[in-house]
């Protein structure tokens, strides 16, 4: 499998070179040269498959003969192995028609862990491989830094340095990160905000050569292909358990930078037979201004009950724009430099095209409140803040009744407490059990200024 640049300029590379590489030399983000296909026969022949045997079937797809078969399913096995639910993503009925997709069962409760504890695996897997070495290096305000730690912890040539802004992340959001006591796990609060970490982070990656010898840095982003891939495979396990192909689904999804919402278009692309996809937004809301209007503009950041859906621009929505204009590569770059400065349209018919699949809602923190009340009235289920975006969203923007929707719950309440707290459950809502000690468990991490060369120096004495 080859894949090529969203933006055209770029060589096309093999799938390993994807995985190591993430951003193309060009600004681009790679995709597929060919999507591969599933006929309806095929994906019927799943049903009552485990979640690691679909992932296989599907993952092999855009891997090839580049891992060999036992080794490539010994990887998902180990990969899924660290989920507390033996369905990996559990579906719940919520009402005749409404399904729920548990993806918070993972290592860190949130669904990056089922991309990040596979992006970790096949990295070690390519980097011994070639016997090279990787840094990461990440700034967080919380989420992605902790699923990437623990996609990291099990990798013996990475070492993974996340700067978190000292003193301002949640207690939650901070011990998921620095419990986790690896050799090769660096949690470094930083003695100012998250933008100073981010410039920080930005700063290294313009400087590599301060790693040395034959140490790659690698960024943990949601550009890289391999994250998308492997969040392609919940769509057609949960489509499968709710009839396809002999019937179309629907699907919700809380979306920020349009990485988990895009891998259900892919596996649309590849055969599963889709009636709607419905965007759920916070009150950033970039995508439903694009989707629902036509308007592709940035708008300042808001801070929200949904911390984890606080972006300015959707990184991965160039991957849909690509297709949108028949893989012109040209014109897709021509369209986001023009974004940079200004607000721009995407042509009608390509845009129209767009919306015969999506349908978008933005949900602002009072109505996610209520949603999380209401769900809980109606189901039983405690929704933590974005999943409650998605399920507002399935009701309103719902085509068709009879069509199974199936809303993607993207966290665990119990972290993401003030929503929680808000919508009049007054003891937040519990950690499950393998989680319950977090508030006893010991911490490490180190306390540096905010300074781009102070912190080159710990991660060059720290590297293994
Ligand atoms: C990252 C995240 C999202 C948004 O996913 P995108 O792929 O960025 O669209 C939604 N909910 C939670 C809990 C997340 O962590």
């Amino acid at each position: 499998m080859r894949y090529i640049s969203t933006r055209g300029q770029a060589p096309a590379l093999n799938f390993e070179d994807v995985v190591l590489t993430g951003l193309a030399t060009d600004g681009g983000l790679y995709v597929p040269e060919t999507i591969p296909q599933f006929s309806a026969e095929e994906i019927a022949s799943w049903a009552g498959l485990s979640y690691t045997e679909i992932a296989y079937k599907v993952m092999h797809a855009f891997i090839g003969d580049e891992i060999p078969a036992d080794t490539l399913k010994a990887m998902i096995e180990d990969t899924y192995s660290t989920f507390k639910h033996d369905a990996v993503t559990p579906l719940k009925q919520l009402d005749s028609n409404h399904y729920l997709l548990e993806l918070f069962h993972g290592p860190t409760l949130a669904f990056k862990d089922v991309a990040l504890q596979m992006l970790g695996r096949l990295l070690d897997h390519f980097l011994g491989k070639r016997n090279e070495h990787a840094v990461i290096m990440g700034a967080t305000s919380g989420d992605t830094g902790s699923a990437a730690i623990e996609g990291c912890k099990p990798c013996e040539h990475v070492d993974i340095f996340i700067l978190h802004p000292y003193n301002r992340v949640s207690e939650v959001q901070r011990r998921q990160m620095t419990t986790v006591l690896a050799d090769n796990v660096f949690n470094i609060a930083v003695e100012g905000n998250f933008d100073d970490c981010q410039a920080i982070v930005k700063a290294s990656f313009n400087n590599q050569g301060f790693l040395g010898g034959n140490t790659r840095l690698v960024a943990v982003n949601s550009i890289n292909w391999a994250r998308i891939m492997a969040q392609i495979v919940y769509y057609f396990v949960s489509a499968v358990a709710v009839g396809a192909p002999h019937r179309k689904v629907s699907f919700s999804v809380p979306s920020a930078n349009f990485g988990d919402i895009f891998a259900g278009y892919m596996a649309y692309k590849m055969g599963l037979p889709v009636n709607q996809f419905v965007v759920a937004t916070n009150a950033n809301d970039i995508l439903h201004r694009v989707i629902s209007k036509n308007d592709f503009s940035k708008q300042p950041l808001l801070h929200t009950l949904s911390p984890s859906m606080d972006i300015v621009v959707s990184s991965n929505f160039e991957r849909l724009l690509f297709d949108l204009y028949d893989n012109d590569g040209a014109a897709v770059e021509d369209l986001l430099n023009r974004f940079n400065n200004e607000p721009v349209q995407i042509e009608q018919t390509r845009w129209d095209n767009a919306r015969k699949l999506f349908d978008s809602l933005s949900v602002d923190d009072a109505t996610t409140i209520d949603v999380i009340k209401e769900a809980f009235e109606r189901t039983g289920e405690l929704l933590d803040p974005h999943t409650a975006t998605g399920y507002r969203a399935a009701e309103v923007c719902n085509r068709d009744q009879s069509v199974p929707m199936i809303t993607l719950a993207t966290a665990h309440p119990a972290k993401f407490e003030d929503a929680v707290i808000k919508a009049g459950f007054a003891q937040g809502a519990p950690l499950p059990p393998h989680m319950a000690d977090l508030l006893e468990r010991e911490e490490r991490y180190t306390v540096l200024p905010a300074d781009a060369a102070a912190i080159q120096q710990y991660v060059v004495e720290n590297k293994r």
